[in-house]
């Protein structure tokens, strides 16, 4: 059977940009189908009624921004687009702390394996860090926290891919205006621009200073003769004559084209919820890949991400919320030095993205009545003025118990379709969550600030996670595991796993670095 590729990838975030171009330049002919669109910055979202959601449910009338799920006890928030979740994230790149391998991982990848991968992730992406004339308030009321609570040697700036120029600072005549960003040509040529600190990382750089996979890996994939295809939702995979048949819905005015293509190798990289549930139709809806691993869907991690806010009186001006890079520190307790926890807190811009897109989801009725409950009591307690200004964000992130599971289920007694649920309960990670909230707390009032914690989840012990991780978990055999530690699905030669799905514990610190070395590891030993 011909096919004009030779491999297709699904999903073009940090396992799928980095795969298609690490096997486009080994020769490959190389397909990307990505369910979201192809954005720029005029496009980006902004205004109530622009594109804010993508719902997987009717992609045809909903491709925006960002794909908001909403279950029981966890609400999670990932990205729509070439780009996947570079195009939405805080730009924080980190290294996870070189103990989070020594459990639960395969043998084969420990931190010294993966740390020439990191390296190379790290210059492809150009890290770099926020040049000390242009910190931002958060920063700064962060550091005096960690220094009035002793923590100074934690303290730290984030590595971020973002392009600073040393001439910006906020003493510029109006300093905001795009005029002050600094355009360039990037090392993969792509035209961008340096930060102005906007505060927009989130929701779309407007100068493109954000050093996202869209400026770096894909375009260097396509010099390479890879072919990018938005909007293309896949809906399952099925062997056919020793090769893969990868079938879609192409969206195009606001209707649903079938369609499909063949080729011998198929790379999954559509995050981890995006995988966890293609994978979960192949075995069990579609029944196409039928012999998949019994822990497939299992052993889910929200990396303990928990957010909580601290407020401060509006004459001090300390926080400037909207103004800067979202997140730019990092206070570190991954040894585990903290109530035998292992965690980070960062500082966080406020997470607009998600009110907007939550907002966008109610007006279209796309939540659930629980997730408009949410949604509720989240306004209420944000209504004021403070907001912008006065309220200082803590994201915490951590290493927990990586306990949910996924599964599918009928959408109701009487339907026939299937959905995804997924079976999360906070008890078996409350060692970590209250080790974080705790900090975040002491961090708050070592500033003189009032610390509270959203009512999703003092009210409804419901968490907002940004980093999910796992469901296609890494393994030694199909018993304790979807892959191996090379992403190759057990039971399927050349089906492989190449993205958060794979990962198979918390990793602590943000996810999106490890995510990309083991991308760059799998790529490497693709032939
Ligand atoms: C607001 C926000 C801020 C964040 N900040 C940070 C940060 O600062 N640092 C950090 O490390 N992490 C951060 N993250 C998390 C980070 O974005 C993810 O960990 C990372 O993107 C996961 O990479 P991935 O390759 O597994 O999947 P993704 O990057 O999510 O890529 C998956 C891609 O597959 C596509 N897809 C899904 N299903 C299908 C389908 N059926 N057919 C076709 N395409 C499909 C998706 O549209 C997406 O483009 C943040 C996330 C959010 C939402
Ligand atoms: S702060 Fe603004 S200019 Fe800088 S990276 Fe973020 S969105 Fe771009």
């Amino acid at each position: 059977m011909n096919s004009p590729f030779d491999v297709v990838i699904i999903g073009s975030g940090f396992g799928g940009a980095i795969t298609a171009r690490r096997l486009a330049e080994k020769g490959m002919r190389v397909l990307i189908l990505e369910r979201g669109r192809r954005w720029y910055p005029a496009h980006y979202p902004r205004q109530p009624g622009d594109p804010w959601i993508f719902s997987q449910r009717s992609p045809e009338r909903h491709n925006g921004w960002l794909d908001m799920r909403f279950f029981r006890h966890m609400t999670i928030a990932q990205a729509a687009g070439v780009g996947g979740g570079s195009l939405t994230y805080s730009s924080v790149a980190l290294e996870a702390n070189p103990d989070v391998f020594r459990r639960g991982w395969p043998a084969e990848i420990t931190h010294a394996e993966l740390k020439p991968y990191y390296d190379t992730v790290a210059r492809e992406m150009d890290l770099q860090v926020v040049p000390d004339g242009q910190l931002t308030a958060r920063f700064k009321l962060a550091r005096e926290a960690a220094h009035n609570l002793g923590y100074d040697d934690r303290f730290s700036k984030a590595a971020l891919a973002v392009s600073f120029s040393e001439e910006w600072h906020g003493g510029l005549e109006d300093p905001f205006d795009p005029k002050h960003s600094k355009p360039f040509v990037n090392a993969h040529g792509e035209r961008q621009g340096t930060c102005i600190h906007l505060g927009n990382c989130d929701i779309g750089c407007d100068v493109r200073a954000k050093n996202t996979l869209d400026v770096n890996y894909i375009p260097r994939a396509e010099r390479h003769g890879a072919d990018v295809r938005p909007l293309h939702v896949v809906r399952y995979i099925e062997p056919v004559d020793g090769k893969y048949r990868v079938v879609f819905d192409r969206i195009q005015d606001g209707q649903l084209i079938r369609g499909e293509e063949i080729a011998a190798r198929v790379i999954v990289a559509a995050g981890s919820v995006g995988t966890t549930e293609l994978l979960l139709r192949c075995r069990d809806e579609y029944r196409t890949l039928p012999a998949l691993s019994p822990v497939l869907g299992m052993h889910w991690s929200p990396n303990a991400n928990f957010l909580s806010m601290g407020r401060y009186p509006a004459e001090e001006n300390r926080v400037s919320q909207s103004k800067g890079v979202t997140i730019s520190s990092i206070l570190d307790f991954t040894d585990g030095s903290f109530r035998n926890e292992r965690f980070a807190i960062e500082d966080d811009g406020f997470p607009n993205v998600v009110l907007n897109a939550l907002k966008a989801s109610l007006d279209n009725q796309l939540v659930s009545a629980f997730a408009n409950t949410l949604l509720e009591e989240l306004e209420e307690h944000l209504r004021e003025n403070y907001l912008l200004t006065d309220l200082m964000v803590w994201l915490g992130a951590g290493m927990d118990a990586a306990d949910g599971r996924f599964h599918l289920q009928r959408r109701s007694f009487l339907s026939r379709d299937l959905e995804l649920n997924l079976d999360w309960n906070a008890a078996s990670s409350q060692g970590v969550l209250d080790a974080i909230s705790e900090m975040q707390k002491n961090l708050t009032q070592a500033t003189g600030g009032r610390w509270f914690t959203p009512p999703t989840w003092s009210l409804l012990k419901n968490l907002l996670t940004l980093h999910p991780l796992g469901g296609c978990r890494m393994g030694v055999s199909a018993h304790d595991g979807v892959v191996d530690h090379l992403g190759q699905v057990f039971g399927y030669p050349n089906l492989i796993v190449a993205d958060g799905a794979i990962v198979p514990t918390s990793t602590g610190r943000n996810p999106s670095h490890t995510i990309a070395a083991l991308a760059e590891r799998i790529a490497a030993h693709v032939s």
